[in-house]
């Protein structure tokens, strides 16, 4: 339900570290080539020299933008579409000894750092082929020897844009691990409260209408108490199992201890089907005992269901539901209460 969180968080500081380095490194040395090649190189050199100068204050606008404000994500690309323009514009028009050609190695690094997996994947595909075109045309009045040159090229530039596409790759499975981590319960894989309150804070109109049930396992302490720790935690993924079989596990959200809140979502139900489905939890956990080792411990709950709506806000509808989970609890457990009613 929300994956993304930590996943945009990590990405999003990355890429501003990378936006800021951009602008101060590439800036500088754009700055740096534009003066010289405006004033020692021939007039072929001048529109070049021109438009680095033209990046160089660019990269310093944007520079002093971030500084003040958030980043616009155009920012990246803009840097992305003039790089690969000023090093294949560069090699076409300067000599091919001024071996501006060699910048092109470094820029699948940048691509995937700037733009994801798998825009930088297409993008370095492309930057490829045109500083190809490009030294196709540099090379064409030098004695170097254009294979060789254009074989160490495509073979070097291939080196760096694979390692740079496996960093990447496992960056981003690094930070899907740590964020599924971050949102789930250890002990049961059903989500957990962090979980369930990031997802009502990004997406609450999508969450408009769908129904929380809170449920807590009855006499829990007893079955630690009776057959030990090992057990009560047997009990725990048992139950989480369970209720998997009638909702998504995505849906499943351990709010601590033995208690447990399961999102209804508001596509799947209406009122009679939120019923329906907590009747349905309650059978498929309590109908047939849970075995530990050899032994049978039968397992209970009582819940509580309420309408979740944007007006009332996660905490006052999770607050009604304990309020139906405390009745259930109060009129001998095993059952459950919506708005004041006992379900049957
Ligand atoms: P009630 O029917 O009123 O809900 O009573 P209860 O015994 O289920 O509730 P109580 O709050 O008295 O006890 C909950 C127990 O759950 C106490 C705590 O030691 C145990 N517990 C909490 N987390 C875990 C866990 O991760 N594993 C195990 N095995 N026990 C846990
Ligand atoms: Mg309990
Ligand atoms: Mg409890």
């Amino acid at each position: 339900m929300n994956n993304d969180l930590i996943q945009c968080n990590a990405t999003q500081q990355l890429r501003r570290k990378v936006l800021i380095g951009m602008c101060i490194v590439l800036g500088v040395a754009a700055l740096l080539f534009g003066l010289s090649n405006i004033f020692y190189f021939g007039p072929r050199a001048k529109v070049l020299g021109m438009l680095e100068l033209a990046y160089f204050a660019a990269s310093l606008a944007m520079l002093v933008h971030i500084w003040r404000r958030k980043q616009p994500s155009w920012f990246l690309i803009f840097h992305c579409v003039v790089l690969t323009f000023l090093i294949c514009f560069g090699t076409y028009v300067s000599r091919i000894e001024s071996s501006l050609y060699l910048w092109a190695v470094a820029l699948p690094t940048v691509f995937y750092l700037a733009l994801g997996l798998r825009v930088g994947f297409y993008w370095s595909l492309s930057c490829m082929l045109l500083e190809l075109v490009a030294l196709h045309f540099a090379l064409q009045e030098t004695v170097l020897v254009r294979s060789a040159v254009l074989l160490n090229f495509v073979l070097a530039y291939i080196f760096v844009w694979t390692i740079s596409h496996v960093y990447e790759d496992s960056r981003v499975k690094g930070v899907d691990r740590l964020n599924a981590l971050a949102h789930q319960d250890a002990l049961t894989g059903a989500q957990n409260r962090l979980s369930l309150v990031t997802a009502f804070k990004q997406s609450p109109a999508q969450l408009e209408g769908s129904y929380l049930f809170t449920l807590d396992i009855d006499d829990f302490k007893s079955i630690n108490d009776n057959y030990g720790h090992a057990a009560g935690d047997e009990v725990l993924k048992e139950v989480v199992y369970r209720l998997s079989q009638v909702v998504s596990r995505q849906h499943i959200y351990r709010m601590g201890g033995e208690e447990f809140v399961v999102v209804l979502t508001a596509e799947r139900v209406d009122e009679v089907g939120a019923i329906t489905l907590v009747k349905q939890l309650q059978s498929r956990v309590m109908k047939t005992p849970i075995r530990f080792e050899d032994i049978d411990i039968s397992v209970t709950f009582s819940g509580g269901l309420e309408q979740f709506t944007q007006q009332a806000g996660l905490d006052k509808t999770l607050s009604r539901a304990d309020n139906g989970l405390y009745l259930a609890k109060k009129s001998g457990k095993q059952c459950a209460f919506y708005q004041g009613t006992r379900l049957s």
